[in-house]
């Protein structure tokens, strides 16, 4: 029995622009196509990945001028018995911006919770990346800017 490991990075820095969003949407859905997931897995990435960004240009710059840095880290561990194997792979994505921060990080994260309701924001941003991913860490200081941890396992064990 053999077991194999595997990583591979990149790192994406953009504008905070909303016509940005759908770049580092198609970026880490394609970064992904390497480890195989499911058209399900993907949508959810996506979704997770959009709700960060978005996030960033909204609350982060205000809709204002600044970076986000996006960086995808994928790792993938092959077991090997015989002629059959398995194969676990997880992706780590980091979406962070140099903006306002979070006060309240507990507070933020509530289902609901949103300090933009007036401009139909629902507080859903933190719900659906925690629903999608396997597990979200977010890091923040005011006026210090926030950054976004999403780790997700992709099951895969069709090879
Ligand atoms: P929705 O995502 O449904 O449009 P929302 O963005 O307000 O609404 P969440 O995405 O859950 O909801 O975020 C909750 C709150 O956390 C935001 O209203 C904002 O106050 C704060 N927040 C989230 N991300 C950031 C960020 N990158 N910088 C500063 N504040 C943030
Ligand atoms: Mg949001």
């Amino acid at each position: 029995m053999e077991n194999k490991s595997k990583e591979n990075n990149m790192t994406l820095e953009f504008d905070a622009k909303s016509e940005n969003e759908s770049l580092a949407r198609i970026a880490v859905a394609s970064f992904l196509t390497e480890i195989d997931p499911t058209i399900e897995e993907i949508n959810d990435i996506k979704t997770a990945v959009s709700e960060a960004v978005t996030n960033s240009i909204v609350h982060g710059y205000n809709e204002g001028p600044g970076k986000i840095t996006l960086k995808c880290k994928l790792v993938c561990n092959q077991y090997e018995k015989q002629d059959t194997y398995t194969v676990s792979s997880f992706i780590t994505i980091e979406i962070k911006d140099l903006g306002v921060g979070i006060t309240n990080i507990e507070k933020a994260r509530e289902p609901l919770f949103t300090t933009k309701p007036e401009f139909e924001r629902s507080g859903m941003g933190f719900m659906f990346m925690e629903m999608f991913m396997d597990d979200l860490y977010v890091e923040s200081k005011l006026h210090n800017g926030t950054t976004v941890c999403m780790t997700k396992k992709i099951k895969n064990n069709r090879k």
